[in-house]
Parts: structure tokens; C-alpha cells; sequence
């Protein structure tokens, strides 16, 4: 938990979100300035910076955001067709916000290899 964190505060309800998905352990909302027609991130409610915060004991964490991304993916149409799941980590990256967060992407045609 971060008390300056956006997507924290996002997790806490402080700052508006078009949820799309929640349980105990994951949010899930539309991405503010969406890449695709579908554009969502999935964010653990607990606060991990990056990546490279991961220990072994976060694998559920992690089996959880996946599962929530196919989910989300077959409910906002896009599981046939396809998507991405896209992990940003460090500046280097992308990553501009730093709280876990996987970007799940369809509804167009994804070009590879990605910018
Ligand atoms: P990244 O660049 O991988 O760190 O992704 C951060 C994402 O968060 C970007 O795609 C932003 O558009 C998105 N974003 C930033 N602020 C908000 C917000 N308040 N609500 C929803 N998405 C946001
Ligand atoms: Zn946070």
C-alpha cells in the first residue's frame, strides 16, 4: 500500500475507474488513454513497484492476473480474435506508473515485433 500511488489509490476507490473486473485480489479497469479498442490493466490491490519485486511467494498473485486478463478477454469479446498481455517494467520499457500492472490489448490487428 502506497499512499501516493495512483493505481493504489485507484484500488482503494479514491480515484474513479471504469472497473471492469475486481475480486479480493485483483482490479481491473479501462486504460485512460486506450491503445486498442480494448485496453485494460489489471493491477494486484497490493502494492508491488515493478517486476522486479516479485519473490516466489507472489506466483499465485500472478496466476490470479493472468487468469483475471483471459477472463476479461473472453467477456470483452476479444479471446477468439486475439490479444496481448504486455508487462512493462522500468522507464526503459514504458513503464510510467509504478504499480504492477499487466496492459491487456485487443480488438485490432497487433502488429509484432511491438514499438
Ligand atoms: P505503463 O506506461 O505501462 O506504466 O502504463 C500505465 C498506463 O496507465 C498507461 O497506459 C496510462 O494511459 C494508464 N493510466 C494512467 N493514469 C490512469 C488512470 N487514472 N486511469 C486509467 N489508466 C491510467
Ligand atoms: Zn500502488
Amino acid at each position: 500500500m502506497s499512499d501516493t500511488c495512483l493505481f493504489c489509490k485507484i484500488a482503494r476507490r479514491e480515484l474513479d475507474a471504469a472497473v471492469v473486473y475486481e475480486d479480493d485480489d485483483v482490479l481491473a479497469f479501462k486504460d485512460i488513454q486506450p491503445q486498442a479498442p480494448v485496453h485494460v490493466l489489471i493491477i494486484p490491490r497490493r502494492h508491488l513497484a515493478t517486476l522486479n519485486d516479485l519473490r516466489p511467494d507472489h506466483g499465485d498473485l500472478i496466476v490470479k492476473l493472468v487468469l483475471a486478463a483471459t477472463k476479461i478477454a473472453r467477456d470483452q469479446g476479444v479471446a477468439d480474435d486475439g490479444y496481448r498481455l504486455v508487462w512493462n517494467c522500468q522507464e526503459g520499457a514504458g513503464q510510467s506508473v509504478f504499480h504492477v500492472h499487466l496492459h491487456l490489448l485487443g480488438g485490432r490487428r497487433l502488429n509484432w515485433p511491438p514499438g
